[in-house]
Order: structure tokens, then sequence, then C-alpha cells
């Protein structure tokens, strides 16, 4: 596998890691980074997600909810209004897209092996993996 190295995900984790300049997420903008990273890393595997709220969190980055509706089965995904820096929002992003896709395959969702199947992909486009977020 060959990633450019003027990749659009490696340009901007790179340009924006250590900024200290404020990313506020909008629903246009997940929406947007969630298309480039399913395209770039995911092999356009993930569904998009139902619902995307944006809202003021303490305790952490973001949460997925994983949903069922009668037959139909769905993930939401609740981001923080504001993160550290853009970087730090492409992480987090890449993450919860990982719970959406074990979710909508698996209907599950953990940090388990599943979870860190992703781990060498997301290494190659300088994204971290962590468990919490
Ligand atoms: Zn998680």
């Amino acid at each position: 596998m060959y990633i450019k190295k003027d990749n659009i995900v490696i340009s901007t984790v790179r340009s924006n890691k250590s900024k200290y300049e404020y990313y506020i997420p909008s629903k246009h903008l997940v929406t947007r980074w969630f298309n480039i990273l399913n395209e770039e890393i995911f092999n356009n595997e993930v569904h998009p997600f139902k619902n995307i709220s944006i809202t003021r969190k303490s305790d952490c980055h973001a949460w997925h909810q994983g949903c069922y509706n009668g037959d139909y089965i769905f993930g939401e995904l609740s981001l923080n209004d504001t993160f550290e820096n853009k970087t730090y929002f492409l992480y987090t992003l890449a993450h919860e897209m990982i719970h959406q896709w074990q979710w909508m395959k698996y209907n599950k969702t953990d940090h388990g092996q599943t979870f860190m199947k992703w781990k060498n992909k997301l290494e190659k486009f300088e994204i971290p993996l962590g468990v919490s977020i």
C-alpha cells in the first residue's frame, strides 16, 4: 500500500498537531471529514451516522451510541463542541468511526480485537489509536 506524502489526512494531522488553535466542529465539517477518512482509511466501509450532535462535554471528547429501531440498526455520534486543535478532532472522529464500523458489522462496540484491527492502518496516516477518547 502506498500513500502520497501530500495525502490530505497526513498533511492535516501534521500541520495542526502542535497548534493551540481551538477547533469548533460543525455537522458539515464532521460529515466532510467523515467522508475523507472513510475514503482514505476505511475503504468506505463505515456507514454514515444516523445523527450527529455537537454538545459541550466535560468528561470525554465524544461517544458513539449503537441503536436499534425494530428491524433496523444504526449508530449516532455525539461530539464535544471544542477540540484543542484540528488534529485531535481527527483522532477522535477516527476512533468513533471504528465504533460505528464495529456496531454496524458486529452489533457491538469495544476496544478489543476488531477495534485494534485498524491500529496499523491508522498509524500509516499518523493517527494513534487509544482506548480513551
Ligand atoms: Zn472508544
